[in-house]
């Protein structure tokens, strides 16, 4: 497994940290354009429970001067919640100019919707890779459409195919959302998803386990008896298969979810990233 930290200690010489930020940005699944509720585990914060609406630059300048940055000299500007492309690209362009405002800043990464790439956005991306190391993270979750239409996500795989071929012909990597554990998906989903992921022309990708956070539609669904949350071992069982069968030269930049405690209602195993971490390299050791 190659994963994303070792990339990048290759790729620029030391440690590269990552600085989130949210963007300002809502989501045309929320605000009407293709959708009004959301996807149904997407939290209140855009799935950016961690993060604070303010200034970019102020985001960006407070990161840089507290102490967890010292740990290195490197750093990606990260527009983690909601969907980062989702505005006019002179706005887009500003936003994103306001948070490359310190020379240590290598990398600029953008989360967002297949549906919200196109011509112009690509074009915006692609100016910024003379000077930055440019990825671009498109949701996917599955591969599966009767499950798309479940967790309510309003694009298609195709909108995924496109976006992806767009960015890859401009020399921008792309970072494949997967999602584990989601409801009525069994086993062969997730086989077919990660064999879905292999065929298109992403270079990394992220693992997220489902999980059920307040105020969602799963939440209603968890409450009504009507989703049930995967255990750890049959987590951890599919996690396996998945690094095992994942193309060898996509890196790894997550292989859990990383849910915010005070709103987490299940299931609560995933609170513990390094014990999930720690047996996953186990694992992987065993094969
Ligand atoms: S596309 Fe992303 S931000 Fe929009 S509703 Fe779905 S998970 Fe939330």
């Amino acid at each position: 497994m190659k994963y994303i930290n070792d990339f990048l200690k290759e790729k620029f010489g030391e440690r590269v940290l990552k600085i989130c930020i949210d963007g300002g940005f809502t989501c045309p699944n929320r605000d009407g354009k293709v959708g009004a509720s959301g996807c149904i585990f997407c939290s209140e914060k855009g799935s950016g429970d961690h993060l604070f609406r303010k200034p970019i630059r102020e985001q960006v300048e407070s990161y840089l001067k507290s102490d967890r940055s010292k740990r290195t000299n490197k750093y990606i500007a990260y527009f983690q919640n909601f969907t980062n492309t989702y505005a006019p690209v002179d706005e887009l362009k500003r936003r994103y100019d306001e948070a490359l405002i310190d020379d240590r800043i290598v990398a600029l990464a953008i989360a967002t919707r297949p549906d919200e790439i196109n011509e112009e956005v690509v074009m915006l991306l692609k100016s910024y890779t003379e000077k930055y190391y440019v990825w671009v993270e498109l949701g996917l979750q599955t591969s599966n459409e009767v499950t798309g239409k479940i967790i309510n996500r309003c694009y298609s795989n195709d909108d995924f195919i496109r976006a992806c071929n767009m960015l890859a012909d401009n020399d921008i990597d792309v970072v494949a959302h997967m999602m584990v554990g989601l409801p009525n998906e069994t086993f062969d989903d997730v086989k077919n998803t990660l064999e879905f992921i292999n065929n298109q022309r992403v270079s990394g990708i992220k693992i997220h386990s489902t999980y059920v956070v307040e105020n969602t539609k799963l939440a209603e669904m968890y409450e009504r008896g009507e989703y049930k949350p995967i255990s750890y071992d049959e987590y951890m069982e599919e996690l396996v298969w998945i690094i095992n069968h994942l193309r060898k030269d996509i890196v790894v930049h997550r292989f859990s979810g990383d849910p915010p405690k005070d709103i987490l209602i299940a299931p609560k195993w995933m609170t513990h990233k390094t014990f999930i971490m720690n047996n996953l390299k186990k694992e992987i050791g065993k094969n």
